[in-house]
């Protein structure tokens, strides 16, 4: 299928797709076994230059298109949807910068990150609040030139690695959520302290940890934005965010979908391929062309991001929440491809089917991605 790359879109994705062939596949059944943060296959993604992919030229990159960063993050979920995830996450965090910072914060760390020097995280999830963003109660008190951070943040993907951490807090309760406001934290800054790390049920290479705040003392030019613009920061990188994580689920999804091919013109029953079944042949069909669909809406919503287009809202949101439920589907049928083997660890499908269930749970839920898609179509 020709999806009209530009030169250099191409480029990222032949780069990142032979890097996860090489490199990444031979390990992801360790990495999920073991539970690893591969440390050594990121600080080798900086030296080959494939985090400038999200930073503007001016600041050390190589441009920062939404398209040539989903093209990455779909190559490197292919392989393993932790790592995935991982650098998903640090784009977007990234991007919070690049769209929010003044011209000091982003000389300070997009350089950095550029470079693979620091990774990012963003941090708006707490324990008593997912889906009701909003709610958050991890709060921020000016004192003198300084706000002192109190709280608890929950499931915050790179916590443990990242160098700056995004993290919305509320320094304006009587205001609700025009009461919040998105701070630049350091790794280190005294009165912050990494928390647990969760034992997850896939993506199992990524590292997801609650971050505690206890007198966190943050100077007030690491505001991101203005005082009161922490939720609308937020929702903007969640716009965005979601193509990225459309991007994961397709990725996820064609690398299930390879094996299961594989696997048919390899084993037979009734002294054929199984191939030769038309039950197989259907299955393989139904999930080729849900990976393309989704794929095309994930390429569209990014094309559009690209494009300065203003309504970004709803192609995001449509591109998370199809691609997430496709590739749900497309890993089970992959496992269903594979019978009682595809149930077993020796074959890589099962760890993908674990991986593909958080892509309808984090960036927004999908019944929340109907929430927002729906409120739009009805306004
Ligand atoms: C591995 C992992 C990594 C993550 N990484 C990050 C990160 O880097 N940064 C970050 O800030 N957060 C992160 N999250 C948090 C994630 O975004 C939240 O888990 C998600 O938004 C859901 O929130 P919740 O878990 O509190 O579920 P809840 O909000 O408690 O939802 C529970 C159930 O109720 C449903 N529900 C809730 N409200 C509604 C409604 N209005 N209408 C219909 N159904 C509703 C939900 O869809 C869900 O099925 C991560 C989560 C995981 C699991």
């Amino acid at each position: 299928m020709n999806y009209f790359l530009k030169e250099k879109e191409e480029m990222v994705r032949d780069l990142f797709s032979d890097y996860v062939n090489k490199r990444i596949i031979p390990i992801r059944a360790e990495l999920d076994e073991k539970d690893q943060f591969p440390a050594d296959i990121f600080t080798e993604m900086g030296k080959q230059d494939f985090y400038r992919i999200v930073v503007p030229e001016a600041y050390g990159g190589l441009g920062d298109e939404s398209m040539s960063a989903a093209l990455g993050i779909e190559e490197l979920s292919r392989g393993d949807g932790g790592i995935g995830v991982t650098f998903a996450v640090n784009a977007i965090a990234t991007k919070g910068i690049i769209l929010y910072g003044n011209e000091a914060q982003k000389k300070k760390y997009l350089p950095a990150v550029a470079d693979g020097k620091i990774y990012t995280a963003f941090g708006l999830s707490e324990p008593g609040a997912g889906s009701d963003a909003g709610s958050i109660k991890t709060k921020a008190v000016k004192k003198g030139d300084k706000y002192i951070l109190d709280g608890v943040k929950q499931f915050i993907t790179n916590g443990a690695i990242a160098g700056v951490t995004l993290v919305i807090a509320v320094t304006d309760p009587e205001k609700g959520h025009r009461g919040q406001t998105a701070f630049i934290v350091e790794q280190g800054t005294p009165g912050f302290t990494v928390g647990k790390s969760e034992d997850k049920m896939g993506i199992r290479s990524s590292v997801t940890n609650q971050l505690i705040f206890d007198g966190c003392e943050v100077p007030q030019e690491n505001i991101l934005g203005s005082p009161g613009q922490g939720f609308y920061i937020a929702l903007g990188l969640l716009d965005r965010s979601r193509i990225g994580i459309g991007a994961q689920a397709v990725g996820i999804a064609r690398g299930a979908f390879d094996e299961a091919v594989k696997y048919s013109k390899e084993r037979e029953q009734f002294g054929q391929l199984i191939s030769s079944f038309q039950a197989i042949q259907f299955m393989l069909a139904d999930m080729a062309a849900g990976i393309e669909a989704a794929r095309l809406l994930v390429y569209q919503a990014a094309r559009q991001v690209d494009s300065g287009e203003k309504e970004i809202t709803v192609p995001g949101a449509m591109a998370k929440l199809f691609a997430s439920d496709m590739a749900m589907q497309v890993t089970t049928d992959a496992v269903q491809v594979f019978g009682g083997y595809g149930y077993s660890k020796e074959y890589p499908v099962e760890k993908m089917m674990r991986d593909a269930k958080v892509t309808q749970i984090y960036e927004g839920t999908n019944q929340i991605q109907r929430v927002v898609i729906a409120s739009k179509l009805l306004k």
